[in-house]
């Protein structure tokens, strides 16, 4: 492959490198075979997270002690990139998994959580779900209606979640909730809820266009009961647990809509190469070779923005806005990459031979979750403006 040195990372340890050797290895040699049978039946085995187990990659930002690597975010970062560039639905529940689940327990959970949940989540034996978006609130996360009420030792659940990656094969839950549904965030409250617990029960989410291999699925809290030690961080401090962990969760987006957009591209290369018409491989073309150059400026560039963004949060600088910028504009990189590797194959790219058509579908995600592109340019505007009002 003519773009080798993509995989190059700036400041890397040797033990990152290794991390990246290792997950590059895994997801094109295991993963990627499977990745039209992941999307066709709409399932990821089981297999794979056992294997994202025992390599270690669950827990890559998570100390030792833990059952993790004690590594950092950018290494984390790279680990969801390798995966999206062969299958962008496990990548979305490894990022969903990790970024929005694993490191929210290791940033605000209290030492006994830690110890309860993090050995299993690092090891594969549990995955995790991040319960944000109900029916009536996505954007809005702050209208959420799920309403918690405080009973003794335990916390009364009621309401539902909609959208939410890993429903079914998850068994641990961080779900939104507030003590006064409507008045704002300072009444919300972050709950670890387990699966089997009485009260919460999961339900079909609907077809999906794109990222279909990655399970989801609907919610529904009736006089949930959440025992008080699950509740995570304080009551009613837990809109910043939300914010904090949609942060860091926009680098993994980042990370898999470089992934994404390079696997994509590595197919239009090896294409423009091979495929001939008028007498010679259309590579030759300017028209096409001018896709390929813009596919990977692209991916360069979201790739710098991504690992920056990575490795202020790694420094604990400030990183808002930086993950935002890079959230939005690997996502609609991705989307014109894979638009434009459809097009270098023509005819052959609308079709299920070539593993194009599944990027180009799945792409369309990264523009929506984990905050829209329209958010994410009022995330950025507000942290350059400063609050108008
Ligand atoms: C495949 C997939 C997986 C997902 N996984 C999860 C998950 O695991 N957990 C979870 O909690 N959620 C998940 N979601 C939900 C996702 O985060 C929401 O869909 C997203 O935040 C947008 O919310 P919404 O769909 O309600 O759209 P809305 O908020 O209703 O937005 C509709 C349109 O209005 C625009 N809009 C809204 N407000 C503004 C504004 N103030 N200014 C300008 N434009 C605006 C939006 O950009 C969008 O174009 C997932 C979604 C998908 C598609």
């Amino acid at each position: 492959m003519a773009d080798a040195d993509a995989f190059e990372a700036p400041n890397f340890s040797d033990e990152q490198g290794m991390v990246r050797e290792t997950v590059h290895g895994f997801a094109r040699s295991e993963l990627m075979p499977l990745a039209p049978e992941i999307d066709e039946k709409k399932r990821i085995p089981r297999q794979i997270y056992t294997r994202l187990g025992e390599l270690q990659l669950l827990g890559v930002p998570v100390p030792e002690a833990y059952g993790g690597m004690g590594l950092n975010g950018l290494c984390a970062a790279t680990v969801v990139e390798e995966l999206a560039a062969a299958c962008a639905s496990t990548a979305l529940s490894v990022a969903a998994h990790v970024g929005l689940v694993v490191a929210p327990v290791l940033r605000f959970g209290s030492e006994a959580q830690k110890k309860r949940w993090l050995p299993d989540l690092c090891s594969g034996k549990a995955l995790g779900a991040f319960a944000l978006t109900e029916p009536n609130s996505g954007s809005d996360a702050v209208a959420a209606q799920t309403k918690c009420v405080k009973k003794g030792d335990r916390w009364i659940l009621n309401g539902s979640k909609i959208f939410i990656t890993n429903a079914h094969v998850a068994q641990v839950f961080l779900v939104c909730a507030s003590t006064e549904p409507g008045a704002g965030p300072k009444k919300i409250c972050a709950f670890l809820v387990e699966k089997g617990t009485k009260g919460f029960t999961i339900g079909q989410g609907d077809e999906k266009l794109g990222m279909r291999g990655s399970d989801w699925g609907e919610l529904l809290f009736q006089d949930a009961e959440v025992p008080s030690e699950n509740l995570l961080g304080q009551a009613n401090a837990g809109w910043d647990v939300f914010m904090e962990t949609l942060t860091g969760g926009r680098i993994g987006i980042g990370a898999l809509g470089v992934g994404l957009a390079q696997g994509a591209f590595e197919a239009a290369v090896m294409y423009a190469q091979e495929r001939r018409q008028f007498g010679k491989p259309i590579g030759t073309f300017q028209a096409v070779a001018s896709m390929i150059a813009d596919m990977s400026v692209g991916i360069e560039t979201g790739r710098l923005m991504v690992y920056r963004a990575a490795q202020l949060r790694d420094a604990g600088r400030p990183h808002k806005r930086q993950a935002a910028i890079a959230k939005l504009y690997t996502s609609e990189m991705c989307n014109r990459v894979c638009t434009d590797a459809v097009q270098v194959l023509g005819g052959y790219g609308y079709t299920k031979e070539f593993p194009v058509e599944r990027y180009f579908r799945d792409a369309k995600l990264l523009e929506i979750g984990e905050g829209t592109s329209q958010v994410q340019r009022l995330v950025i505007a507000r942290e350059v403006l400063g609050r108008l009002e």
